[in-house]
């Protein structure tokens, strides 16, 4: 009987351990594909770097640190971001920025909770309308000649967060 009692427990454990090892696991994978600010999954297409007020964060894309900067009246820098035609990191100075299309990226179904436990419809979105980054110009004018939006470069898409910092 002893043995039996000690057998499930050696068994239960092993279950244990296991348990913790597998949600370990998950929770790393998560950390990696979690934006740092608003904390929804990824796009692989539009995810950003992007240096918030000095501090760097992996966003979701690049409205999403506009956002944070405008927030929090802090400057933003992009250190790097994603080709949204091939998934290819580019180097944000030579990429073209197509902000205000109809494209959603981010996996989001605009519902929250509310403080009564409701699922509230939000207004407003801090990621959308999202700003998608494209290696050439005429890829951007192309995409926004379909979705809608407007092409700007990397000065022009960061001019309305940073403005206040150029004055000072
Ligand atoms: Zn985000």
């Amino acid at each position: 009987m002893a043995r039996k009692v000690s057998m499930a427990a050696l068994g239960l454990l092993v279950v244990i351990a296991g348990l913790l090892i597998a949600g370990q696991w998950s929770l790393h994978r998560h950390s990696q594909e979690v934006c740092g600010i608003c904390a929804r999954h990824i796009n692989p297409k539009a995810g950003v770097i992007a240096e918030i007020g000095g501090v760097r964060h992996h966003v979701c894309c690049a409205h999403c640190a506009v956002t944070e900067g405008l927030q929090e009246h802090k400057p933003v820098r992009l250190i790097e971001v994603t080709d949204f035609s091939t998934g290819r990191k580019l180097d944000p100075s030579h990429a073209w920025y197509v902000d205000g299309s109809r494209i959603v990226a981010c996996v989001h179904d605009m519902t929250r909770l509310n403080e009564m436990k409701q699922v509230e419809k939000t207004a407003f979105d801090r990621c959308s309308p999202g700003t998608f980054a494209f290696a050439s110009r005429e890829e951007a004018d192309a995409f926004a000649g379909k979705n809608g939006g407007a092409v700007l470069n990397l000065e022009k898409m960061l001019a309305g967060v940073n403005a206040g910092e150029a004055k000072q």
